[in-house]
């Protein structure tokens, strides 16, 4: 299956419009993750009362669950500008150069997938965070030069799935480090909620409800479910949206009522199935499943870990006695490696 079809996909078929349009722009708007919100506004009222520019922020977490948004909010309460740029995009030194020095005073320079950026390009980021300093070599050979030059002070933020795949250079010269989790149900109900009335959905609490006990604690798959939802309630039921019509729109989008969609449960079932519910190697599993590797990793397996269908063992990926329940296998307990039901 390809996943870029996938509706519980958090990562692709971004929706730049939808995004925008239902980006809260305050941190008393966003949503959850509590925890986070209250580190994040001490950083800035600190910052605001020094009337000095925020700390850098490092914020990780999966994709769709709000770091872009978070980042628009520093500026927004910072009242400063933000640019928005990604690892992948930025490829050479004179790229990453010609931005910082475009920046102003203040100003929020965001660059998601932090992790991807390059090595030569991200050493200029560490004299760029560290002293304000852009330290670059211009021309090659003998001809080359280095050119120094003051910066703005400005706040980096960056964004990853995951801190481990920062180099800890990079990551150590972050002065905040923030970790955002997925959203509880209620908090899902709040975000979906609230996007319908932006967006100017009749939707009944019932039927907030049951889209956002399926979008897998993730904001960015909620406002697509509610989207696809609105779809099926126009042409089928006189655009309201009640629990009924979402669990019927849902049903047909093959979103199950835990959020899983066709490959979770091909996933799981060939772990049940075919692999007497593991361990087995990711490698294994990718083949067996005809999905990458990296995908796996970064898309699937986190709500399914989460969720408690599948746990990572040193041995490998497990189904869980609730993945058997859930999907009507009698469970075998598979102890250990001396697992006596292979013989
Ligand atoms: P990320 O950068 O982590 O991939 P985004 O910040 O782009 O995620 O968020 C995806 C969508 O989810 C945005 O359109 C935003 O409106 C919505 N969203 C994310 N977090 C919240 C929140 N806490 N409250 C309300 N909406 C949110």
């Amino acid at each position: 299956m390809n996943h870029e079809e996938r509706i519980l996909s958090a990562t692709d078929g971004r929706d730049e419009q939808l995004d925008l349009a239902l980006r809260p722009r305050l941190l008393s708007q966003y949503i959850g993750q509590e925890q986070l919100k209250e580190n994040l506004d001490i950083a800035i009222q600190a910052a605001r009362g020094r009337g000095e520019a925020i700390d850098h922020i490092l914020f990780h977490g999966f994709p769709g669950l709000g770091k872009t948004t978070l980042a628009y909010i520093i500026a927004n309460e910072m009242q400063t500008s933000i640019r928005v740029t990604s690892g992948p995009v930025i490829e050479r030194a004179g790229d990453l150069a010609a931005i910082l020095t475009s920046l102003q005073e203040g100003d929020v320079l965001f660059i998601d997938e932090i992790h991807r950026l390059n090595h030569t390009v991200e050493e200029i980021l560490y004299p760029a965070m560290e002293d304000f300093q852009l330290d670059l070599v211009i021309g090659q050979g003998p001809g080359a030069r280095s050119v120094k030059m003051d910066l703005p002070r400005f706040t980096l933020v960056g964004a990853t799935t995951r801190t481990g795949l920062l180099t800890p250079p990079l990551r150590d010269r972050f002065g905040v480090i923030l970790r955002l989790e997925f959203y509880k149900v209620e908090e899902l109900v709040e975000i979906v909620t609230r996007a319908a009335l932006v967006l100017g959905i009749k939707i009944d609490p019932a039927g907030a409800v049951e889209i956002a006990g399926r979008s897998r604690g993730t904001p960015r798959i909620a406002n697509r479910l509610l989207k696809r939802v609105r779809d099926f309630a126009d042409v089928k039921a006189a655009g309201r949206i009640t629990s009924e019509v979402a669990d019927a729109a849902l049903t047909m989008l093959a979103v199950d009522p835990q959020g899983l969609d066709e490959m979770d449960r091909k996933i799981i079932l060939t772990i049940i199935d075919k692999f007497r519910g593991g361990p087995l190697g990711i490698d294994t599993l990718a083949t067996a499943v005809c999905e990458e590797k990296n995908t796996l990793e970064d898309v699937y397996e986190p709500f399914l870990i989460q969720q408690g269908f599948l746990v990572r063992t040193p041995r490998g990926r497990m189904a869980t006695q609730h993945a058997y329940e859930h999907f009507d296998r009698p469970f075998v307990d598979s102890g250990d490696d001396s697992n006596p039901k292979l013989f």
